[in-house]
């Protein structure tokens, strides 16, 4: 293995348990003092001499690595060539109209290669693994970590190894042996298939995926927000509403905002709004009663968050205060409506989990919670293809007829 070299853009890796500051490297994944999970810090005044908004605007790199200067990815590091990140942000009119919010904004990532925001935390993984010369990644996921890891590796030419929940949908893991990883199908809950892989990475050296090990994901899934920001025209939303698991993705938003508000990119901070599914909430409902967070039943259709012992819960609910942000629970019955509400308005077809932000959103812009003329994005965090059973739950079914224009004309007339 090579020389760890450090990144010059990189400050520290710091402990958001002890505050125990370690040096970023190709082995630093949590805490050596207390074994807390760690958070990369920047060198604001460094990256501020290399970067500026408009050597931002006039570039032609339309990915994540429009942000290197701001992501843990040591210089010369072979890329990958995926296209991940820089997805639409639609002004979602009509839907916009129906919740009551003028300025309304879909952030599609069901649209990233392997259709979901995760792709943006995998296509650092890979990036790094192949930089510490590692040639082979593992991790546990209920699905789109999993499915995002083994395709990024793919294109990096790395093998894979993935540990799954039984329960994990079948286009997910179809999706993973396509990309020609090594699938374990564990049986038992995500909890069980988690704690397996974390003894087998370490038994086996292999590069570790698990966002809630591996502190460099959350850096990965914070240039949804970077782009949101640069979307906008260099200013952050008023809220962004995030379906939340493990509570990476939401660290991750905030973390780009932050980012961009201490390089005086953008003035302002938006609130977040944590959206999880009434049946498993932890985060949320640590957020509320205040309470340590406590292990929760994974009682959603929402796999992609059915996370009952949240892995950054911590990094989330620090993301969350720190925005004076919202929480807000929805029910499967809510989730699918929103599935169909979205599609329907919008053309954008999401997975349950997918579609927890807006439907957390339309719940809180209907108890009057939103103020109106608010800037607003409802994040959209994997695609709806990945989960096609519990889509034709709310799909309803086509008009069955024999090819004939009269008995197509009777249907229509009625
Ligand atoms: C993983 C995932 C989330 C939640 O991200 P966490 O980091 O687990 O909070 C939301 N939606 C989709 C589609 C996901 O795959
Ligand atoms: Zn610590």
């Amino acid at each position: 293995m090579g020389k760890e070299k450090k990144e010059k853009n990189i400050s520290a890796a710091v402990c958001i348990t002890c505050g125990a500051e370690h040096e970023s490297g190709d082995h630093t994944y949590t805490c050596t003092k207390c074994g807390g999970v760690l958070e990369i810090c920047y060198d604001y005044r460094y990256i501020k001499s290399q970067l500026t908004r408009e050597k931002l605007l006039n570039r032609k790199e339309y990915s994540l690595w429009r942000y290197l200067e701001l992501l843990p990815i040591a210089e010369g590091s072979k890329l990958s060539p995926l296209r991940v990140g820089w997805s639409p942000l639609y002004r979602a009119e009509k839907l916009g109209k129906l919740l009551g919010l003028t300025r309304l904004y879909i952030k599609d990532d069901g649209l990233n290669p392997t259709a979901s925001l995760k792709d943006r935390a995998s296509a650092i993984a890979v990036v790094r693994a192949v930089h510490a010369g590692m040639t082979t990644v593992a991790c546990s996921s209920t699905g789109n970590a999993a499915s995002s890891l083994a395709g990024n590796a793919a294109a990096m030419g790395l093998k894979s190894v993935i540990f799954v929940p039984e329960r994990a949908p079948k286009a997910k893991v179809t999706q993973l042996l396509i990309f020609g990883a090594q699938v374990i199908s564990v049986q038992g809950t995500y909890e069980d298939t988690f704690r397996l892989s974390s003894v087998a990475i370490e038994q086996w050296g292999w590069y570790n995926r698990n966002a809630a090990i591996n502190p460099y994901l959350s850096e990965g899934k914070k240039t949804v927000s970077l782009e949101i920001a640069e979307q906008l025209g260099f200013k952050a939303p008023d809220y962004v509403a995030v379906s939340v698991g493990d509570g990476c993705t939401i660290a991750g938003v905030w973390k780009g905002f932050k980012d961009l508000h201490a390089l005086g990119f953008i003035e302002t901070l938006p609130k977040l709004i944590s959206v999880q599914a009434e049946g498993c909430c932890p985060v949320n409902r640590a957020f509320a009663t205040g309470a340590p967070i406590a292990w929760m039943e994974e009682n959603t259709l929402a796999d992609s968050i059915a996370v009952g012992v949240p892995r950054n819960g911590e990094k989330a609910l620090g993301a969350i205060r720190e925005s004076q942000g919202l929480v807000v629970n929805v029910s499967d019955e809510e989730i699918l409506a929103a599935m169909r509400l979205l599609g329907s308005t919008s053309g954008i077809f999401g997975e349950p989990a997918g579609v927890t932000g807006t439907a957390g959103l339309k719940k809180l812009a209907e108890q009057g919670l939103i103020p109106q003329d608010a800037v607003v994005v409802s994040l959209v965090t994997g695609n709806g293809l990945k989960d096609v059973v519990s889509a034709q739950k709310t799909a309803g079914s086509p008009l069955c007829i024999p090819p004939d224009l009269s008995v197509l004309t009777d249907v229509f007339d009625r």
